[in-house]
């Protein structure tokens, strides 16, 4: 009577690779043909190749078109916000711990809430989110006009730092997903968190500082 869904602890076939993966690996799995996408390592697959620009699920791998968004739940009453999806590869994980890379598990790959200012919708009573590797990809298709440089020198409106801490990869990370070492990209240090700074008038007066920064460069060159 029931629909046959995949049973939780079957062991799930890799889209990618086609490898038959643990259920509580998947997402650590998929992340690593995912990182491997972004830094350019190649990959000699069976399956399909993860389409960066088609925002890949994090818990599968497919673009998000032919799988499901994920979002992430709000939280209420001081519990931590817990990660959602349709994806039929879904598994519940605990999202905080997740947030840190880790010999067992080094990918971070969650879903994370878009922290540009009017980006976060609600979505079946939790938030929508965007997969932490997909982040780049979502600031070029959806907020052009934000910087993805943290030196600020392209003239576009600087992400919010705390995004910048949100889309961070660290080489921990790049090293347990086996990233070769010269693949690894550039990082620039992350601005230090001014606490509590998300009210909608200290974004509109850090943009405006911007403003007039901006002006000065464009006045020296
Ligand atoms: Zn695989
Ligand atoms: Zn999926
Ligand atoms: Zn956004």
């Amino acid at each position: 009577m029931e629909k046959q869904q995949i049973t939780n602890d079957a062991k799930r076939r890799c889209y990618q690779c086609f490898a038959e993966i643990e259920p509580a690996r998947m997402r650590n799995h998929v992340g690593e043909h995912t990182l491997k996408a972004m830094c350019g390592v190649p990959e000699t697959l069976q399956g399909q190749h993860i389409a960066l620009f088609e925002f890949p699920c994090g818990f599968c791998g497919r673009p998000e078109r032919l799988c499901a968004a994920s979002t992430l739940t709000k939280g209420i009453n001081g519990s931590t916000p817990q990660a959602r999806s349709e994806c039929p590869y879904y598994r519940l994980f605990f999202y905080q711990p997740s947030l840190k890379s880790s010999a067992a598990t080094p990918s971070t790959n969650v879903p994370v809430i878009c922290k540009i200012p009017e980006c976060k919708a609600e979505k079946g009573g939790n938030w929508s989110a965007v997969w932490k590797y997909n982040l780049r990809e979502h600031i070029l298709r959806f907020h052009p006009t934000y910087s993805l440089e943290t030196a600020g020198s392209d003239g576009l409106i600087p992400l919010p730092p705390a995004m910048l801490h949100d889309m961070h990869i660290s080489d921990e990370e790049e090293h347990g997903l086996k990233i070769l070492k010269d693949c690894i990209p550039y990082k620039s240090p992350l601005p230090t968190l001014e606490p509590e700074a998300s009210t909608s008038t200290s974004t509109s007066a850090r943009t405006g500082a911007h403003r007039a920064k901006r002006r000065r460069t464009q006045k020296g060159g």
